[in-house]
């Protein structure tokens, strides 16, 4: 069996991502290894966030690991929020205040074309590979549905009529971001194992 530390404590993703990569694979959390450092994540860039993780886990540890850094790219303002999506509105990490900011900055704009884009940094025996997973779609004018967390509710994929937040999770993890950044780096150990 490998072993890879996951640099999360999100017991979903976790799951998400214990499940995806199958049996050969035991995913440790940072409490599973005892760690309860607050990893800096200072970068300007998703990939530096998530360089920034794996490399800090791998060097004070010595295990292989992955990290991963989501941010969601707005086309008219510029990428934003991008790397600071979480505390776009402040550093409360308020999902609410962070879409109200959004909604009043594109406000009578008419390009609404945005995208969700995932990042994960692996590192095995010092060696570091790069996943990207992006879902391309708008942003919608007003809140939509009630599941999901985060942009969900504002966010409706291309090709799709519901925000993110009004599909279920299976579905949405189908066709996300994450999902699909998950689900290269699970092809990617698939042959790392044979
Ligand atoms: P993280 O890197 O996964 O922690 O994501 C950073 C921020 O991006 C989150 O706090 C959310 O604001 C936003 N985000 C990430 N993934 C999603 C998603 O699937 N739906 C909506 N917002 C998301």
């Amino acid at each position: 069996m490998i072993e890879l530390v996951f640099a999360t404590n999100n017991p979903h993703k976790l799951k998400e991502i214990s499940k995806a990569v199958g049996e050969n694979f035991k995913i440790f959390s940072l409490d599973d290894i005892n760690c309860k450092d607050e990893i800096p994540e200072t970068a300007d860039t998703l990939e530096g966030n998530a360089f920034q993780k794996s490399w800090y886990i791998y060097n004070k540890y010595g295990k292989n690991c992955f990290a991963d850094d989501t941010g969601l790219e707005i086309e008219a303002l510029d990428g934003k929020p991008g790397v600071y999506s979480a505390r776009y509105a402040g550093q409360e990490h308020d999902h609410e205040k962070n879409m109200d900011k959004v909604l009043s900055e594109l406000k009578d704009v008419e390009n609404r074309k945005a995208r969700f884009r995932t990042v994960i940094s692996l590192i095995i025996n010092g060696n570091e590979t790069i996943f990207e997973g992006i879902v391309n779609g708008s942003i919608l004018k007003e809140r939509h549905g009630k599941k999901g967390f985060g942009y969900d509710p504002i966010f409706q994929p291309y090709g799709y009529k519901k925000s993110f937040a009004e599909m279920d999770l299976d579905d949405k993890n189908k066709i996300s971001h994450r999902g699909r950044a998950v689900a290269k780096l699970v092809e990617y150990l698939k042959d790392y194992k044979s």
